[in-house]
């Protein structure tokens, strides 16, 4: 299972996703911190923070 948390990435927000489904976590979160944030993560971008936890 992948979990990315908002405030692991600088954000002071409690906002998470998390499941097995990798294409809704990038689009949940790229969503999320775009609307919220005003920051928008590219698809790649989101994937490398996946890939990176996985280490
Ligand atoms: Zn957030």
């Amino acid at each position: 299972m992948v979990k990315l948390q908002c405030k692991d990435y600088g954000f002071e927000c409690n906002f998470s996703v998390e499941g097995n489904d990798l294409s809704k976590i990038i689009n949940d979160f790229g969503k999320h911190t775009e609307e919220e944030h005003g920051i928008e993560y590219s698809k790649e971008s989101i994937m490398q923070f996946i890939l990176r936890k996985g280490q």
